[in-house]
C-alpha cells in the first residue's frame, strides 16, 4: 500500500469509498489503546562483515490488522503522524521491544546495537525523550545500546528544542543516525548543526554498485565525510556479494540487507542469535 498523505480527490471514483473507510479506521484504531492491536515488530540483523559477527539489529514494525490484513507502516506510521498518535505509537513500540532487549540481556549477556526508527517530529518532543530514558532505566537497558534512525522524509525542524534532545543523547550515550542518507531533505545542513554518530546510506545508493560510477563516486564520498566528521556508517538494502566486497574495500564494513536476512520475527531472531534465553 502506499503511503497516504492530506488526500484530495477532484473526482470520484466507487474505490474511493473503500480507501477512505480504510483510512477512517487505521485512524480510529490508532487512536484507541494499542494493546492486542496486532501491531507488532520485526528485526533485521546488521552484520559486522569484517569481524564476520552481528553487530545489532533494525526494528520494524508490523501491522496485522483483523480485517484489513498486514498494513505497511509507511501507510500506518504516515497517518499516525498525521493524526497526532505517533508519540503514543513510538512509546508503545519503544516499550514493548525494551521488555524483550532487557531479557536478552539479563539471560544471555546481548550487548548488540538496538536501532529504532524515528520520525522527525518527534526530535522536537522532549516528553519522547523523557518516556525514553525512563523506559532505559526502567528495563535497565545501557543507553549505549540504543541508536536512533531519524528518516529524512520531511523536513527537520533546526530548534533549540531538537538540539537540546539530540545533546540529551549524546550525552547518555544513545546514538543517533540519519536514515536514507543522500536522498532526503536534510542532508549535509544537518550535518552541521547536530552532532550525529552514523550515517545510514540509502539503498538507492547500494543498488547501483557495479553499474553507475557515479554512484560509486558518491558512495566512496559519503564514507569519506563520514570519516572526517568522525561517523560511522552501515550500508541498507544490501543484496549481494559484490556490493558487499565494494563497501568493505571502501571502508564500510556495517552491513543490512536480504543478503543477510530479512526482518526475521522475534522468536526466530532469538533462536538464531541470543543463546540462552530460557
Ligand atoms: P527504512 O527505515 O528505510 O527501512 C528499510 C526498509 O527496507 C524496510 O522496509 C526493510 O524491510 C526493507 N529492506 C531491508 N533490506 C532490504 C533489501 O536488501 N532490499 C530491499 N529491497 N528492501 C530491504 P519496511 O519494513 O517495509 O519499512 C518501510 C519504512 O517504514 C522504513 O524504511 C521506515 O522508514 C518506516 N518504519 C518502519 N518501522 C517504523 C517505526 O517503528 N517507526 C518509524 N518512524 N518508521 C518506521
Ligand atoms: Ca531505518
Ligand atoms: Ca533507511
Ligand atoms: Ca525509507
Amino acid at each position: 500500500a502506499k503511503r497516504m498523505r492530506g488526500n484530495s480527490y477532484a473526482f470520484y471514483h466507487p474505490s474511493m469509498k473503500t480507501e477512505i473507510a480504510r483510512r477512517l479506521l487505521i485512524e480510529q484504531e490508532l487512536g484507541d489503546d494499542l494493546r492486542d492491536h496486532g501491531i507488532y515488530f520485526v528485526l533485521q540483523p546488521q552484520w559486522d562483515t569484517v569481524k564476520d559477527e552481528l553487530y545489532g539489529f533494525e526494528v520494524l514494525s508490523r501491522w496485522r490488522h483483523p480485517t484489513l490484513g498486514e498494513i505497511s507502516p509507511l501507510e500506518f506510521i504516515g497517518i499516525a503522524e498525521d493524526t497526532g498518535n505517533i508519540l503514543k505509537l513510538t512509546q508503545h513500540l519503544f516499550a514493548e521491544v525494551f521488555a524483550r532487549v532487557s531479557r536478552w540481556i539479563r539471560q544471555d549477556g546481548f550487548d548488540k546495537k538496538v536501532a529504532i526508527n524515528i520520525t522527525p517530529y518527534l526530535l522536537t518532543q522532549k516528553s519522547f525523550f523523557d518516556d525514553l530514558f525512563d523506559l532505559l532505566e526502567r528495563f535497565r537497558i545501557p543507553s549505549s545500546m540504543i541508536e536512533l534512525e531519524v528518516t529524512e522524509e520531511t523536513e527537520m525542524v533546526t530548534s533549540e528544542i531538537t538540539l537540546g534532545n539530540i545533546v540529551r543523547c549524546r550525552d547518555a550515550g544513545v546514538s543517533i543516525a540519519i536514515d536514507d542518507f543522500g536522498t532526503g531533505f536534510s542532508m549535509l545542513s544537518y550535518l552541521s548543526y547536530f552532532p550525529v554518530d552514523r550515517l545510514k546510506i540509502d539503498r538507492f545508493f547500494i543498488d547501483r554498485i557495479g553499474n553507475d560510477p557515479k554512484s560509486e563516486a558518491i558512495l566512496r564520498s559519503i564514507i569519506h565525510l563520514a570519516e572526517s566528521l568522525s561517523c560511522e556508517v552501515v550500508a541498507e538494502g544490501v543484496e549481494t556479494e559484490e556490493q558487499v566486497q565494494f563497501l568493505r574495500e571502501n571502508g564500510c564494513a556495517i552491513v543490512q540487507g536480504y543478503l543477510v536476512d530479512r526482518a526475521l520475527d522475534v522468536d526466530e531472531f532469538e533462536r538464531r542469535f541470543v543463546k540462552n534465553v530460557l
